[in-house]
């Protein structure tokens, strides 16, 4: 997009094990980034322990990779992103241990990373840094070229300043973020919660969505990132057959669909027990309804998350052994993999309620991939409430995740509801996704980063008057 644009971010989009480096399946940050990282575009990002020398080409795109010594990256990215940011971020608490070890090695990548960066930005370029890895490096990277233009955009969410001021270490971090030009966050919320964090742990004011650090002004704001919705259509419109005969397969008239990283802020177990309640009750048809639960394996070393599959599993085991079919067949399928792209589009398509219930989540692409993959065939979206997704997606339903009773609801009234109401909400919540798709994102936080003009993300429904109000769920 721009010459002289350095993106910085802990993974690389490509896989530089040998000597011929090849673009490696697109995680969302990777896919998201794609309208950006055109030819002549720099990515610094780590590499692994048996990455070879930089810097590489790759189709078009300048790769950086950062040496990092490999118990340092342990404790930087098990230890103090994933097990210390990632769940206060989210605001779980309870697994969240203070190791200053790992405080110290998040330190030292953040500064690897910042000398890479120096290193490789032409004078007067962009740097743009991505996510809860990489906190300090604005501040670390203007510290080295105040010459640049400085992004950070923040994924996840940013927790209320209550939490986030129980980190030891959160005037540090605070102040390293507030190194960049440019802060962009998922949704109001972590915008306000930032604010305030800033205010309380930096001595700062902030007023009409800037503030002012040191000698340079600090512009803050929400930029909700989305999917590619033209290349989701797409998957969804080539997927039809393949859905089709995943509905044969299954059996049932009614498939509820969850996809996910088997994370403990998706709140999988919530949609599960409020799935076996309905079948407990009667209110559900073994027979006649299943639930499709993908999970993704991730972090499979830290041990909440272990914690958290274990319990998957034997809440599915007991639904299961509870309401057996006649045929032998189970109504939950739970399957523990990570699809490519069209084989979940197929899983879009063949499903009739797509369930999101996470406790807390920066966006939520899965809700926007769904509704992009549906065509004009309706469909319902069930909403955690706490998901960045809820912000734009008017025509879902909308729930608390920590309210058993709502998620089971809206479930009933996702079933009930008449088909031109299915396909109208689905049709708004599309047109909110095409218009304000990743590369909009992208440009959007870009053009803000290096002077432009931007427009704003709508806050209000596409068009309110055609969606009623919900019956027992917000
Ligand atoms: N995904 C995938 N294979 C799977 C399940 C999910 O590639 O089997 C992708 C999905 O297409 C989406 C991403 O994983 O782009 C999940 O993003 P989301 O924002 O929903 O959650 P996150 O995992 O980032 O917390």
């Amino acid at each position: 997009m721009s010459p002289g644009l350095v993106i910085v971010a802990n993974r690389l989009p490509v896989e530089v094990d040998t000597a011929s480096p090849r673009r490696s399946s697109a995680g969302g940050l990777v896919s998201a980034l794609s309208s950006v990282a055109t030819t002549g575009t720099q990515w610094v990002g780590y590499a692994g322990s048996n990455a070879v020398e930089g810097p590489l080409d790759c189709d078009g795109l300048r790769i950086q990779p950062v040496s990092i010594d490999d118990a340092d990256f342990e404790q930087y990215y098990q230890g103090f992103s994933n097990t210390v940011l990632w769940p206060l971020f989210h605001g779980r608490l309870q697994p969240v241990e203070l190791n200053r070890a790992w405080w110290h090695a998040y330190r030292t990548v953040n500064a690897r990373f910042a000398d890479a960066v120096a290193e490789a930005t032409p004078l007067g370029g962009t740097a743009w840094v991505h996510d809860y890895h990489l906190l300090l490096a604005p501040a670390l990277i203007r510290s080295r070229r105040p010459d640049l233009r400085i992004g950070l955009f923040l994924h996840i969410p940013f927790p209320s300043a209550c939490i986030f001021s129980t980190l030891p270490w959160r005037q540090e971090i605070v102040e390293g973020m507030l190194g960049a030009d440019v802060i962009g966050f998922q949704v109001t919320q972590d915008v306000e919660n930032f604010a305030a964090a800033a205010e309380r742990c930096a001595g700062v004011r902030f007023s009409s969505g800037r503030l002012r650090f040191g000698s340079h002004v600090v512009d803050i704001d929400e930029f909700p990132i989305s999917i590619d919705f033209s290349v989701w259509n797409e998957l969804g419109a080539r997927a039809t057959t393949r859905g089709w005969a995943h509905r044969r397969d299954v059996g049932a008239d009614t498939i509820f669909l969850g996809v996910d990283r088997l994370d403990y802020t998706k709140g999988i177990l919530q949609r599960l027990t409020a799935f076996g309640e309905l079948l407990d009750e009667g209110q559900l048809e073994p027979e006649t309804c299943t639930f499709v639960q993908i999970g993704v394996p991730t972090r499979c070393d830290v041990p909440a998350y272990r914690r958290e599959r274990d319990c998957i599993e034997m809440l599915t085991g007991q639904i299961n052994a509870r309401h057996r079919r006649e045929n032998g067949s189970e109504p939950i399928i739970f399957m523990q993999a990570a699809f490519e792209a069209d084989e979940l589009a197929a899983w879009y398509t063949a499903a009739d309620v797509l369930v999101v219930t996470s406790l807390a989540d920066g966006m939520n692409l899965v809700a926007k991939e769904f509704v992009a993959a549906r065509g004009t065939r309706g469909a319902s979206v069930i909403l955690s409430e706490f998901a960045g997704a809820a912000a734009g997606l008017h025509g879902a339903l909308i729930v608390n995740p920590y309210d058993i009773e709502a998620i089971k609801q809206a479930m009933l009234h996702a079933l009930r509801m008449p088909e031109h109401a299915r396909q109208e909400r689905l049709r708004a919540m599309r047109a909110t996704v095409q218009h304000h798709d990743v590369h909009h994102w992208a440009r959007q936080f870009l053009c803000r980063l290096q002077g432009g003009q931007v427009g704003t993300f709508p806050t209000q429904p596409v068009n309110p008057a055609q969606h009623g109000p919900d019956v027992g769920v917000r």
